[in-house]
């Protein structure tokens, strides 16, 4: 608690320092007419005085007509009752900029669904006029290579420029106040006359994208009108916000998978901004979560971190003066992942920030709001708590939304000298860090087994703007030696000799020298971005005892182990001088069809292509390898494609388009199997599709097909095995229970479905009552599905719920207790690389687990007995721990009478099968029934790959993806998530191969005797 003290002390000096620098006080300007009716509003809705500020307690009145608010909502913004579309919102804007010189409305892009996304500058006439010059002196800025890394250069632009501060809103669409406090703000900043406004417009762009999630917004607002229009009827939750993901979407920010993420970090860097400022709305009243609380992400600039603390304690300070009650900042936010939107900026050298604000839960009505007695509590960093029962408006948060908004821009342009100084700063620092921090650069080899893999691993690099450069000619580097315990993690996909390296075993260990051949990739940490780059491709370490006990989110994403691919991080700054050449465009792996013969041969290595390929030539003759072999001198895995039935030139294109090798040769001499293009259904439930989403836009994104259904839909349909091959039930919301039960019957029925009032609730899926769950039918019908040769495939919770319905026998799933793994990349190991599931996996590639969950199997029906154990341990008794005991009065026992010597069992083993077990084997699972553990998690000492794991004992060893025959089909188990986030690419081969090998998952399977 007192080092934070300390840190409020200096940041509140500093802040006051900087404050004096302008002296204009918030307030209007008795010179400017006020728009009465306007202001009578903002007064009546806002339900106590204390709840506004001078910066809003009023609307001054345009004398150029310019529009307010109300031209579009029909009343004030914050108005109850009024949410506008994302449409009339971008319709107010462009009236604002038809009216006002000051206001410029730009197209940043659009979503998934095809809705347009919007930035709105606003700025003096003088700072608008030249925006394109001033973008081009930001642009030296932000990358000082073009200057020469010359200070001097660098004050004089400073000087000349003028800040781009970035305001964006409603990412997460029940928070659902920013789009009208940002009509009103870009209104303000355009016609106030105040000496304090004027002063922000006349030396700061506000760049102002008032819906971030423009689907997600307007379903909002579609629930909400019906909730309007039948007031007495219970309403759905937001159950889909944009096309994929609900709340996740603020945690796209490292793969960039979705097109906000996407459209929002093109627009932060295109337009050279310094700030962005993310607007959330889950905490009373204000809570400025930048400064948060540790751990820090370890890769950002500590320039970045003090600027955090400047901009928070002000924001507290000049907010408090106001006298508005429960603005903080610091609190429960921890600042490690780099997963969030604002992170966009504190990864590209800007300040990232982010408001919580407080809403009604996606409501445009006054509610009477209680508070928890952790939310009213007056702590060192909240001395002013929010109020325990207050009456709450939509009006009331745009107040605080306003207010704390024009407080920060007032702020920086008042300190804009330092800001852009800064700014500069931390761009020279990230060129810098390739020779005072390190790394040099990261290599990743033009010889990787996955360049599929790797090609998806540079394009989320280009995404974030990352330079990216190509070794014309092979080079040599010095790297941490390899050997001694190191040598035990050599199978990983990813490098792993980095992580050794920080050991202190291996700092008394040497270097040797790493040859790379020509074409490989090398990303240069001498480049403005290079934050980014190394905080994707380094590990992460948290440490078990960190102080920090509850992690806000992911604690590991290590992209080159979630993408299964190498990459070396490299300290050697003579890899600086390897000759290269840029990289741009989009990046496709060497690929095509060489050589001349009956059949094509593709080389199974896991790439997710291959399951692309197999759904583009639906009709082809696919072939799957059961074993290795060899032909024309290369060896082709088990697993490797054997294709007929395509014509050569059709094959090549797609080849060449997918970055496959194929080789035209003669048929092999191995066993095979056919590879089927299965008829495939993702099914999702009504209670939560949060996390399934992630593996729809896998799908969309590999062109694998689906049909997409509910579990309403199998509980009506007896026959689901006429219709799909493998179900996939990714992790649901809800328990085992509540996936059958759904939500309570009671009250009315809640539709989510298109309708004259709600137009915009979906494309993807329909139903007239969200509330029943899959149902006793649904389950007998899954059940079917299996045993009449259909594949189910689970993860995570979905798989607690197969076991807890006896779908599977042998199988039991263990979670373990506290955060002994938070969002972390787990080492695994193949036990069974003969399964299908692994055709093309390498040995020990990372896995994503979210909790720790792990799987005990065994031989009898209700199973989990598991291995493990270790040997008996003798009890109390006379003489030493390794005699025996003895019996007084009775001779020694003779070997007859003794046990036989138990066979140790692994704790992903089965167990043996005793002859008590054969004599009446009611229970024991016949051998062709019993699951089938295909990975584990690794040894302990080998465990932990990134992120944190405190523990881990029950982790280590147990099985993790098990493929439970049922009949004539399967339930193939994940208890971790295999598809999450965009991360994950190095795993979706498992769910790939098991829908291409559905009706042969039992191939190269070794039976057990008895
Ligand atoms: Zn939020």
């Amino acid at each position: 608690m007192s080092s934070h003290r300390l840190v409020v002390c200096a940041s509140l000096l500093l802040a006051a320092a900087a404050h004096a620098a302008d002296d204009s006080r918030p307030g209007r300007d008795p010179a400017q007419p006020v728009d009465e009716a306007y202001t009578r509003k903002i007064r009546a809705y806002t339900t106590e005085p204390f709840f506004l500020s001078p910066l809003v307690d009023y609307l001054p009145a345009s004398s150029s007509n310019v529009p307010t608010p109300q031209a579009v909502i029909g009343d004030i913004a914050g108005a109850p009752g009024k949410l506008p579309y994302a449409a009339d919102v971008y319709r107010y804007m462009r009236m604002l900029e038809a009216a006002s010189p000051r206001v410029k409305v730009r197209t940043i892009g659009k979503t998934e669904e095809g809705r347009e996304m919007i930035a709105v500058a606003v700025a003096s006439e003088r700072l608008i006029a030249a925006m394109d010059e001033n973008r081009a002196r930001l642009g030296k800025l932000a990358d000082p290579r073009t200057i020469s890394m010359d200070d001097a250069e660098a004050d004089r632009l400073v000087a000349a420029s003028f800040p781009v501060y970035y305001v964006t809103g409603t990412i997460h669409s029940p928070e659902t106040g920013a789009p009208t406090a940002l009509m009103e703000l870009a209104y303000r900043l355009a016609v106030d006359e105040s000496p304090y406004v004027r002063y922000i417009r006349d030396h700061v762009v506000t760049l102002i994208t008032p819906v971030v999630e423009v689907d997600g917004r307007d379903r909002q607002v579609d629930i909400f009108n019906w909730h309007m229009k039948y007031p007495d009827r219970t309403w759905p939750g937001l159950i889909y916000w944009g096309k994929y993901v609900a709340h996740d979407n603020n945690r796209d920010a490292m793969g960039v998978t979705l097109k906000l993420t996407e459209n929002v970090l093109n627009a932060y860097v295109d337009w050279k901004a310094q700030v962005l400022h993310d607007l959330h709305e889950s905490v009373p009243y204000l809570y400025d979560n930048t400064i948060g609380d540790g751990p820090y992400n370890a890769w950002v600039d500590p320039l970045l971190t003090n600027e955090w603390h400047m901009i928070g304690w002000n924001n507290v300070q000049e907010m408090t003066r106001l006298g508005m009650p429960g603005v903080f900042a610091f609190g429960a936010f921890d600042t490690w992942s780099p997963g969030y939107l604002m992170f966009i900026a504190a990864t590209h050298n800007g300040i990232s920030r982010l408001y919580e604000t407080f809403g009604n839960g996606g409501s445009a009505e006054t509610l009477e709001r209680t508070l928890a007695e952790n939310q009213t509590s007056r702590t060192w960093y909240r001395q002013n708590p929010p109020l325990p029962r207050v009456k709450w408006s939509l009006r009331n948060n745009n107040n605080y939304e306003q207010t704390g908004v024009l407080v920060s821009l007032n702020y920086f342009a008042t300190n804009k000298k330092l800001f852009l100084q800064n700014f500069y700063e931390k761009s020279k620092r990230s060129i810098l860090k390739a020779k005072v921090e390190g790394p040099a650069a990261y290599v990743l080899p033009a010889n990787d087994s996955r360049p599929g893999a790797q090609a998806e691993l540079l394009k989320v690099m280009q995404k974030q703007r990352v330079e990216i450069s190509r070794a014309t000619a092979a080079f040599t580097v010095q790297v941490p030696r390899r050997g001694g315990q190191a040598g035990n993690r050599a199978g990983g996909q990813g490098d792993t000799t980095a992580r050794r390296d920080s050991s202190a075993q291996s700092r008394v260990a040497s270097h040797e020298s790493r040859q790379f051949p020509a074409g490989s990739y090398i990303i240069r940490m001498d480049q403005p971005y290079s934050r980014i780059a190394d905080a994707l491709l380094d590990y992460q370490y948290w440490a078990p005892n960190d102080p920090q006990t509850n992690p806000y989110d992911d604690t590991g994403w290590t992209f080159p182990e979630g993408f299964a691919t190498q990459a070396t991080r490299v300290m050697d700054a003579t890899v600086l001088n390897v000759p290269v050449e840029a990289v741009t465009g989009r990046i496709v792996p060497a690929g095509g069809v060489t050589g001349s013969g009956d059949v094509f041969l593709i080389n199974a290595n896991a790439d997710n292509a291959l399951a692309t390929l197999r759904y583009r030539f639906r009709s082809a003759d696919f072939q799957a390898a059961e074993e290795s072999f060899e032909s024309g001198g290369q060896r082709y895995a088990r697993g490797s494609f054997i294709i007929k039935g395509v014509p050569q030139a059709d094959l090549d294109r797609a080849a060449r388009d997918l970055g496959l090798k194929v080789t035209a040769a003669a048929a092999p001499n191995v066993k095979t199997h056919a590879v089927r293009a299965a008829r495939i259904a993702i099914m999702h439930t009504w209670i939560s599709t949060q996390t399934e989403g992630w593996w729809r836009l896998a799908f969309d994104q590999a062109q694998v097909p689906f049909d997409y259904i509910s579990t309403q839909e199998a509980s009506r349909d007896a026959n689901l095995r006429a219709k799909y091959d493998v179900i996939l039930f990714p992790p649901a919301g809800g328990n085992a229970q509540s996936i059958v039960q759904g939500m309570p019957m009671w009250r009315n029925p809640m539709p989510w479905k298109n309708s004259p009032e709600t137009p915009n609730i979906s494309t993807l899926a329909q139903t007239d009552d969200m509330r029943p769950g899959l149902g006793w039918s649904g389950l007998a019908n899954l059940e079917a599905f299996v045993k009449e040769g259909g594949v189910l495939v689970t993860s995570e919770n979905t798989s607690q719920f197969a076991i807890t319905f006896g779908y599977t026998s042998g199988v039991t799933m263990n979670t373990p207790t506290g955060n002994a793994v938070v969002g972390s990349f787990l080492r695994s190991r193949l036990v069974d690389d003969a399964s299908p599931i692994a055709y093309g996996v390498k040995d020990s590639i990372a896995l994503y687990s979210s909790g720790g969950e792990s799987f005990s199997v065994g031989t009898s029906r209700g199973g989990g007995r598991g291995g493990g154990g270790g040997p008996a341990q003798r009890a109390t008794g006379r003489g030493t721990p390794d005699d025996a005991d003895a019996v007084q009065g009775r001779p020694a026992l003779e070997d007859r009478f003794q046990l036989p010597p138990r066979p140790t069992v692994q704790p992903w083993q089965l167990g043996p099968v005793t002859d008590d077990m054969l004599r009446n084997a009611t229970q024991l699972i016949p051998p062709e029934q019993r699951p089938r553990v295909v990975l584990r998690f690794s040894d302990q000492r080998d465990l932990l790959v990134s992120g944190l794991l405190n523990g881990g004992g029950t982790i280590a060893q147990r099985p993790v993806v098990v493929d439970v025959p049922v009949e004539r089909g399967h339930i193939v188990m994940f208890a971790n998530n295999p598809v999450w986030r965009g991360y994950t690419l190095g795993t979706y081969a498992l769910v790939f191969n098991t829908i291409m090998h559905f009706d042969n998952l039992n191939a190269g399977r070794k039976l057990d005797e008895k």
